[in-house]
């Protein structure tokens, strides 16, 4: 856990409740001063069911982003929200307070082959950390990919499982 908060280029890959795992994390991020902050960038990845999880950790999700802005390094934080649930699709909408997030929402899984590839891109020549914590199909498919592009390419994806304990 405490590597997320040390590393310089951090992507995190949370699964409905899996996002637990990273909520200390960005409550450091969240009351630490901005100048002792050691993360350059802090991608975040959530993926739930039904909309209405994305309620679970919105405040924190939102006071983040707005200390962030409010420094003016608002490049510092992304947050993609995904929701699954056929169901729910094209429907969730957060309340007032947490309009910020409704546009960072999208709706099916994460095509992280394209994502990775944006990454790959981004973070040419350094190390990046991702962090996964969910279902354990998920955590299977993060490690694989970040294992086959290490292969290939002149960055460092490391892989990281994330354990609550
Ligand atoms: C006591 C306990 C301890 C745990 N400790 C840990 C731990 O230390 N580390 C850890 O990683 N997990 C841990 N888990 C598992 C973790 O809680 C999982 O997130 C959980 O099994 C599934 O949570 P969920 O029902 O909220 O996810 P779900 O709601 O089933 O899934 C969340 C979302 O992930 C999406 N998803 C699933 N697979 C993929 C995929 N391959 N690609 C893209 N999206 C996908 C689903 O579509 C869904 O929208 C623990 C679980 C328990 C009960």
């Amino acid at each position: 856990m405490t590597k997320i908060i040390h590393s310089q280029y951090v992507i995190c890959i949370a699964g409905g409740i899996g996002i637990t795992a990273f909520i200390g994390s960005l409550k450091y991020l969240l009351e630490c001063p901005s100048s002792v902050i050691v993360t350059k960038r802090i991608h975040l990845i959530w993926i739930v069911k039904n909309g209405d999880e994305l309620t679970w950790f919105a405040q924190i999700i939102c006071d983040l982003y707005h200390k962030f802005w409010f420094y003016d390094e608002m490049d510092r934080f992304h947050v993609e929200l995904y929701i699954t649930n056929k169901k729910s699709l094209n429907n969730f909408n957060f309340c007032d307070n947490f309009q910020i997030l409704q546009h960072r929402i999208q709706y099916g899984r994460p095509k992280f082959q394209h994502l990775f590839n944006f990454w790959k891109q981004l973070y040419e020549q350094k190390t990046v950390n991702v962090f996964c914590c969910g279902p354990k199909m998920l955590l299977k498919d993060i490690k694989k990919l970040c294992i086959r592009i290490n292969l290939s390419e002149k960055i460092k994806f490391n892989y990281l499982h994330d354990s609550y304990s």
